[in-house]
């Protein structure tokens, strides 16, 4: 079976000298022959700048998944899209501008319910706010589930809890944002201690995690914790 692997293409953390950082996120997931684009960061230019340095074609993408309407993570979000394959498929989040969105070539979803995208592939939005809905994409593995979040608006131990009960499985591996950057460290702690309790394997906070967050995870997962940021390839 193929390997999934996650490259983070855009991160405000830095894990290659090479590419540029930047407050944003954007990953490239490989799974089951799909090749996923996970949001697109916060400035057009670097974007792409990193997208070559990292060796990524557009034309090599096959579906587009943005998280939520935040600009830090749908830069030039219709420059990318017109520069897809025909038929790509696009998935957004509900309350998503669609004026940003070429209508032309594509496959375009709105994502309102928990949806497989593909063959153990899945879109789980939640509401993050009143006027917020963000989605997390999930890939069912054999080691458990990974599931890829973009800024955890409606907080990173309810998407944990969410992914469980959906598909009954452990989690492997949660990455990406965690929005824990304005928490105070005894909060942090909590989160650590029930995301243990909630047998998350693995964890590789970046983005809106903080530093702080990303230190006390550090911590206490120890050798399961990725110190991961723009240019970090995971392989599962
Ligand atoms: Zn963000
Ligand atoms: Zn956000």
């Amino acid at each position: 079976m193929k390997k999934t692997t996650i490259k983070i293409i855009y991160d405000n953390c830095k894990q290659n000298i090479e590419l540029q950082e930047d407050w944003g996120f954007s990953a490239l997931i490989e799974h089951n022959h799909r090749k996923i684009l996970f949001d697109t960061g916060n400035n057009q230019e670097i974007f792409f700048s990193n997208l070559g340095k990292m060796g990524i074609h557009l034309e090599e993408i096959t579906d587009v998944i943005f998280s939520h309407k935040h600009k830090d993570h749908i830069t030039g979000c219709k420059d990318i899209l017109e520069q897809l394959q025909k038929n790509s498929r696009v998935y957004l989040p509900k309350g998503f501008p669609l004026k940003k969105v070429p209508q032309q070539h594509l496959q375009i979803q709105m994502v309102t319910n928990f949806i497989e995208i593909d063959k153990n592939i899945y879109a789980m939005p939640l509401k993050g706010g009143f006027f917020l809905n963000e989605q997390c994409l999930i890939l069912d593995t054999e080691k458990g589930l990974v599931v890829v979040t973009g800024c955890a608006h409606p907080g990173i131990i309810n998407i944990v809890e969410a992914a469980k009960k959906r598909l009954n499985k452990r989690i492997y591996l949660l990455l990406g944002g965690f929005h824990l950057f304005r928490k105070s460290c005894h909060r942090i702690d909590e989160i650590v201690d029930k995301m243990k309790l909630l047998q998350v394997e693995k964890v590789a906070p970046c983005h809106c995690s903080g530093q702080q967050a990303i230190q006390q995870f550090e911590k206490v997962y120890n050798t399961n914790f990725y110190n991961v940021g723009v240019g970090s390839i995971i392989t599962i």
